[in-house]
C-alpha cells in the first residue's frame, strides 16, 4: 500500500504559554499543502522496519513512522509488524511537519489494512503520544489547533491559494527554537486571533503571524530576505511555517506563483523552491492509497 503524506503550513501560530511539563500551549491555524512524501507499507510481516531515501532521517525506532507502527500493533494486541519505506519530498526539520505526517500515514494505512479497528478519534489520541502535530495529519482538514496542538476545530474560511515554499537549505531544531523563545516579546496578539476567528475568513494581507519567526530570524536573517523576496514578487503575504526555516508565500493565482518561482529560483542556489496548492474543503480530503 502506498500513501501520500502531505506537508503542512501554519498560517497563524501564537504561543500562549509554557506548561509545567515543558510543552507550550499554542493557538494555530494549519492547512495541508500539496507537497508529498510517499509512505509504502508492507503490513503483516514479522517485524517492523523502516527505510528512507533521505540521509538525515533515522531508520530505527526513533523514526516517527516506526514509533506509530509500534504503538498501533501494541494497541491492536497483534504480534506482527510492517515494512515501511519512505520517499522524501518534504524538506526535513523544516517546519513542514514531514515526520508527523509520515506517522499519521502509518496510522491511517494500518487502520485501513486491518479493517478499521480504531475510530479517527482513537487514532488521533494515539498520534498525540507520538507528536503534537500527528493528530492534525489524521484530521487533515484546515483547522485551528489549541492545547499543545491536539484540540482541533475545522476552519472553514480558507480560500484555496497557490503557495510557493522556500526552504533556505538548512535545518532548525524545534526544541532549540522553543528554548530561545521569550514569551514577553511575542507579537501575535489576542486582537489578531479574535479577528481571525470572528470573521471566519482568512485574510493573507493581515492575519499571517508566527510567534516563532522572530526567534529564528534573529539567528538566520535570511528568513527576512526570503519573505521580502516573496512579497516583492507578488505574494499576498509571506510567513515562516512552524519552527522554520521554510518560508511560504501565498499567491492569488498559479500564473503569479509560477512567475515568482521562476524568478526566485535563480536568487540563491541553496534555496529549494516548491510550488504547491493549499488543500482546502474543496478537495474532499480523500487519502490517496494505491
Ligand atoms: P517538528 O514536528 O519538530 O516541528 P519539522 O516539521 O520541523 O518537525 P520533521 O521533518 O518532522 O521536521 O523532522 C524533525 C526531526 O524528526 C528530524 O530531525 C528527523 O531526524 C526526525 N524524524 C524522525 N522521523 C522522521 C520522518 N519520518 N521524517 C522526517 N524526519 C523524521
Amino acid at each position: 500500500m502506498k500513501i501520500l503524506s502531505p506537508a503542512k503550513i501554519n498560517l497563524f501560530l501564537q504561543i500562549v504559554g509554557k506548561r509545567p511539563d515543558g510543552y507550550h500551549d499554542l493557538f494555530s491555524l494549519m492547512c495541508c499543502v500539496g507537497l508529498y512524501d510517499t509512505v509504502s507499507l508492507d503490513a503483516g510481516v514479522e517485524e517492523t522496519a523502516v527505510s528512507c531515501d533521505h540521509p538525515h532521517v533515522p531508520e530505527d525506532e526513533t523514526n516517527l513512522a516506526f514509533a506509530a507502527a509500534d504503538l498501533f500493533y501494541k494497541k491492536l494486541k497483534k504480534n506482527e509488524g510492517v515494512k515501511i519505506s519512505i520517499q522524501k519530498q518534504i524538506p526535513v526539520a523544516a517546519g513542514l511537519g514531514g515526520g508527523s505526517s509520515n506517522a499519521a500515514a502509518v496510522f491511517l494505512g494500518l487502520n485501513r489494512y486491518y479493517g478499521y479497528p480504531f475510530s479517527t478519534d482513537e487514532l488521533m489520541s494515539m498520534g498525540l503520544s507520538i507528536g503534537a502535530d500527528v493528530p492534525f495529519f489524521i484530521f487533515r482538514r484546515p483547522a485551528t489547533a489549541s492545547g499543545i496542538g491536539e484540540k482541533l476545530e475545522v476552519y472553514p474560511g480558507l480560500k484555496k491559494l497557490k503557495i510557493l515554499l522556500i526552504f533556505p537549505g538548512f535545518s532548525v531544531s524545534t526544541a532549540t527554537v522553543y528554548k530561545n523563545l521569550n514569551l514577553r516579546l511575542t507579537k501575535c496578539k489576542k486582537k489578531l486571533k479574535s479577528s481571525l476567528l470572528g470573521r471566519r475568513s482568512f485574510d493573507p494581507g493581515c492575519h499571517l503571524c508566527n510567534d516563532l519567526e522572530a526567534v529564528v530570524a534573529s539567528k538566520y536573517p535570511v528568513i527576512n530576505t526570503v519573505k521580502t523576496a516573496l512579497l516583492d514578487h507578488g505574494a499576498l503575504g509571506a510567513l515562516m511555517s512552524g519552527s522554520g526555516p521554510t518560508v511560504f508565500g501565498l499567491f492569488s493565482d498559479s500564473d503569479k506563483a509560477s512567475k515568482a518561482n521562476h524568478a526566485l529560483a535563480r536568487t540563491d542556489e541553496t534555496w529549494q523552491l516548491y510550488l504547491a496548492d493549499m488543500i482546502t474543503q474543496d478537495d474532499g480530503y480523500s487519502i490517496s492509497y494505491t
